[in-house]
């Protein structure tokens, strides 16, 4: 509980205009991209690290619990809070440096992602940082890390993971931590970064981050192929990459989600089963070669209706029209969606799409699926219309039937880079076993030995 004398020492620590405990505010806060809802008793925007270590101390002393903040974009409620504080990291958001010479960024945890791009382009310096999830415009540096997002060159790029150099941390108990640095290798002691990535706001608050970036490619070309069913689509991605061609993004859209596209945007598609898109990037000589290759791929795979290659960058940005369209579309159909973001071992993408379609139909509801068909990470998208409640729940039934059927059938995990938040925590002891979440608990204790830290998230800790 935040009494008064709370508030006052908070507003101490962060001054009048960075606190609020006003009802309004705290609504507008009650909610992140996910169904999840909650009201905290308080907000704080922090502007600098010590000021996030102070009011952890006072935490711990006055036992009130805080939850970090970014955009609040996630999928699965890990910054949305039922009680203390929420502590919005948007007011602390300088570049802090950009290294040209050793190819890193010093950034702070409120800096949005796509910003950090463009300083990097102002600035003329011919690097990027890759791994950009779709909601990158607003999508801040230290949520992304905490829920180790990817994006759809993940493929190519990897995920958040594989880009941080070094973190600042405040542990949940008030010390300011430093660890890794701007070396590309670190081996000295425990992996903490790897510890803290993908931690979802629970073990550590990122206060500052450095990151690696890489020379943007030259150009960026992409092809498209329609198969009768998504199931030639998944078996021809297995053959891509047997192939041994390299792609940046590989996407999927499957019929439904075609259907939806066209209604939303007028596009036409030919009657099939599922869209493939393919991106590679690199230098134009070499990325034409190789859509060359994959033309003859293309000709040579089972249940390709017909196809596209795009050869120069403005027919690139029409053959992506249809996968930006996607997300949006959908309120098309029905109000709400239940995200999923299941990811499986590649071999099992064909049935994963089989198996889908199949509950679509076990349940009465629609279940279109479109995502990363290169990495395995595909989003089925429950549909429904919450007036309708016979409806609303045959969605969430079909969702819980979907985790069995991702974790004991395919060998998959139910998140790929949404994290768990509390929207997939019913699925962890399946997925996970108790003597890992017993370790998992006594990890957290080990952080955070009075509990303070974006309590109820990814499992519960008592
Ligand atoms: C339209 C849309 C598209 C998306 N596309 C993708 C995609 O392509 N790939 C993908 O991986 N995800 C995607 N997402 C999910 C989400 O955008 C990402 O997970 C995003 O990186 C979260 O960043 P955020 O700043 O909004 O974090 P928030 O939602 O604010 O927080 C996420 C988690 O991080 C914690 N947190 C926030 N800041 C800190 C901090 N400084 N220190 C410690 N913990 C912190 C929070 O407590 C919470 O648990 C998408 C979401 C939307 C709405």
């Amino acid at each position: 509980m935040i009494d008064g004398g709370i508030k006052e020492r908070i507003k101490s620590i962060v001054g009048e205009k960075n606190f609020t405990d006003n009802p309004f505010d705290l609504i507008a806060y009650s909610a992140d991209g996910s169904e999840a809802e909650g009201m905290a008793e308080a907000i704080s925007w922090v502007i600098t690290s010590e000021q996030v270590s102070e009011i952890m101390k006072l935490a711990n002393e006055k036992r009130f619990t805080v939850t970090p903040r970014g955009a609040a974009t996630g999928l699965s409620g890990g910054a949305v809070a039922k009680q203390g504080l929420i502590m919005d990291f948007s007011r602390m958001n300088t570049i802090l440096e950009i290294d040209q010479k050793n190819l890193t960024a010093t950034v702070e945890a409120g800096v949005v992602l796509a910003d950090l791009n463009k300083e990097l382009e102002k600035q003329g310096t011919g690097l990027f940082f890759p791994p950009m999830p779709a909601s990158d415009s607003v999508a801040q540096v230290g949520g992304s890390i905490a829920e180790n997002a990817g994006g759809v060159r993940a493929v190519k790029y990897g995920v958040m993971r594989d880009w941080i150099l070094g973190l600042e941390i405040v542990l949940p108990t008030g010390e300011i931590i430093n660890e890794g640095g701007k070396t590309r290798k670190n081996v000295s002691g425990y992996d903490l970064i790897g510890l803290l990535t993908g931690s979802e706001g629970t073990l550590g608050i990122i206060t500052k981050a450095t990151v690696g970036l890489t020379p943007i490619p030259e150009s960026r070309l992409s092809a498209l192929a329609y198969f009768d069913t998504p199931e030639n689509a998944g078996k021809f991605i297995f053959a891509l990459f047997q192939s041994g061609l390299d792609i940046s993004a590989g996407e999927i859209l499957d019929r439904q989600t075609l259907n939806t596209v066209a209604g939303y945007t007028g596009m036409d598609f030919p009657d099939c089963g599922a869209m493939i898109l393919l991106e590679m990037d690199g230098d134009m000589e070499d990325i034409k070669r190789r859509l060359a290759k994959l033309e003859e791929l293309f000709k040579s795979s089972v249940g390709i209706s017909d196809y596209r290659l795009a050869w120069d960058p403005v027919e690139n940005l029409e053959l992506w029209r249809a996968r930006k369209a996607a997300l949006p579309s959908m309120a098309q159909l029905k109000p709400n969606v239940v995200i999923e973001d299941t990811t499986v071992p590649l071999s099992k993408i064909p049935e994963l799409l089989k198996r889908m379609e199949e509950l679509a139909k076990q349940f009465n509801i629609r279940i279109p699926c479109y995502g990363h068909i290169g990495d395995g990470n595909i989003h089925p998208m429950f549909l429904f219309d919450p007036r309708d409640h016979d409806e609303a729940k045959r969605a969430h039934d079909a969702v819980k039937v979907m985790g069995d059927i991702v974790l004991k059938d395919l060998q998959g995990t139910v998140t790929g880079e949404h994290g768990v938040g509390t929207e997939k925590k019913m699925f962890m002891l399946a997925e996970h076993g108790q003597a890992k979440m017993n370790l998992w608990r006594r990890i957290k204790k080990a952080f955070d030995p009075n509990g303070i830290l974006n309590p109820g998230k990814i499992f519960d800790y008592d």
